[in-house]
């Protein structure tokens, strides 16, 4: 070896293996901080604090704030955005020099809110603790699809520890530059990779007879995002060598990514307080039953978002994980809004989701529920199929995805077929809207 070889320690951040009685102090504390800060800075949180009556001196406990602290939505954060014309829906303190860019959410449930970004942002630490556990270190390259939402166009955390990234829109005509760029440099990770660049992987692989493996031999993992990862897409990126690790937002204030153990997000709990309340009721629900996220950050200065209702259903696990992490893990199940009864049975797209990918023309797993009311009598999907893979005929493929899925769901369906190019441009890149009102 080397005598001037640079040994770096191949160990998690200590925050990360922390015992849950320090994480608890840690968040204790944090938390009255927090509370003190984003109501003296943030014009929203000012607002709906005083709406409540609440002072952030009234919080001097985790059962405090559980008690107290009053929830802050998304339509909060719109309805203050339009009242007052801040871009930023009164979530951005006034402070010059703080925003150093700004990207948007995904815009999964609406029009996209602007985020604004801080020096560092929390997804940015999030995002290199995530590589890092993949086994991403100094001097590698990794292969960076360029993303807008969450600070997903940001580099500053992998390139400060000496990692080296090659940009890339999320586009199926960026494919022969990610092959060429994989097989020069040997990067260790791609994020994100999502299922529509996965797609047309498969179709470039199949086109061009080029390996996969090969392609793929240098990769320790790449990060899948944007919307659930189905059987399917796992066991083809397997097939090409490749690990996928999942990620999801967790409620805007940082990213959260599955590890080795692939059983739930972790969310960083030095990072984000997290919770689950009853969707309907508010009420708090006990780790492992399904309930409503709440997210609290407790390091952002720009955006200190507070007891922020996510809208999505999760289930947490305050255990210690096998990958020797202590923080929580979330199993995510769907979003609240994305949530359909049929004749009172409770159906989620994940659930979906498994089913059209069984079919060879639908295995792009493109389809929406079309939800006219929370309530309805049959569930109405729309499926998008591959015209050059149709076997037999329409009618036929119809009959075939009808008799899975209605015997899988038991409820009334009715199912309309469209060619997938059509759901493909309903985008944005990396997912497409999966419950749509007609
Ligand atoms: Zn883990």
């Amino acid at each position: 070896m080397a005598s001037n070889a640079i040994i770096y320690p191949d160990v998690l951040d200590p925050i990360e293996s922390a015992s849950r009685e320090y994480l608890d102090r840690h968040q204790e504390a944090s938390l009255a901080v927090m509370c003190e800060y984003a109501v003296a800075n943030a014009p929203l949180i000012r607002k709906v604090w005083a709406d409540a009556g609440v002072k952030p001196g009234d919080i001097k406990s985790v059962a405090d704030f559980r008690e107290k602290a009053p929830f802050l939505t998304k339509d909060d954060i719109r309805a203050y955005r339009d009242a007052h014309n801040d871009p930023t829906g009164g979530m951005s303190v006034d402070s010059p020099g703080q925003t150093v860019s700004v990207g948007t959410t995904s815009g999964t449930t609406g029009d996209p809110t602007p985020v604004p970004n801080w020096r560092r942002t929390p997804a940015e630490e999030t995002y290199a603790r995530d590589h890092w556990h993949i086994g991403v270190r100094p001097g590698d390259h990794v292969c960076h699809m360029l993303f807008t939402f969450r600070g997903g166009h940001r580099r500053r955390s992998l390139s400060e520890l000496g990692i080296a990234e090659i940009c890339f829109s999320i586009s199926p005509f960026e494919i022969p530059r990610i092959v060429d760029a994989s097989k020069r440099f040997r990067p260790t990770s791609m994020s994100i990779f999502p299922n529509p660049l996965i797609n047309a992987f498969e179709q470039y692989f199949e086109k061009t007879g080029e390996d996969p493996v090969d392609v793929f031999k240098s990769y320790k993992g790449a990060i899948f995002g944007g919307e659930p990862l189905g059987d399917r897409q796992k066991a083809l990126t397997r097939s090409w060598g490749l690990e996928l690790f999942e990620t999801t937002s967790l409620g805007d204030v940082a990213g959260a990514c599955e590890c080795r153990e692939h059983n739930g997000f972790h969310a960083y709990e030095d990072i984000a307080f997290i919770e689950a309340v009853d969707p309907i009721t508010a009420e708090p629900v006990a780790d492992g039953d399904i309930g409503e996220l709440v997210v609290t950050s407790l390091v952002d200065r720009l955006s200190p978002l507070v007891r922020y209702r996510t809208g999505d259903l999760v289930s947490i696990d305050r255990s210690p994980c096998g990958c020797g992490r202590t923080h929580a893990r979330f199993k995510l199940l769907g979003r609240a809004t994305d949530q359909i009864l049929v004749k009172g049975r409770s159906i989620l797209p994940r659930e979906i989701m498994g089913l059209v990918e069984k079919h060879d023309e639908t295995r792009a797993n493109l389809f929406q529920i079309i939800r006219a009311d929370r309530e309805m009598d049959e569930l109405k999907l729309r499926i998008g199929y591959d015209v050059t893979r149709l076997k037999d005929s329409e009618d036929a493929l119809k009959l075939r995805l009808y008799e899975r899925i209605s015997v899988a769901i038991e409820v009334p369906l009715v199912l309309e077929l469209v060619d997938e190019q059509e759901l493909l441009k309903l985008g944005p890149p990396h997912k497409i809207p999966r419950v749509t009102k007609t």
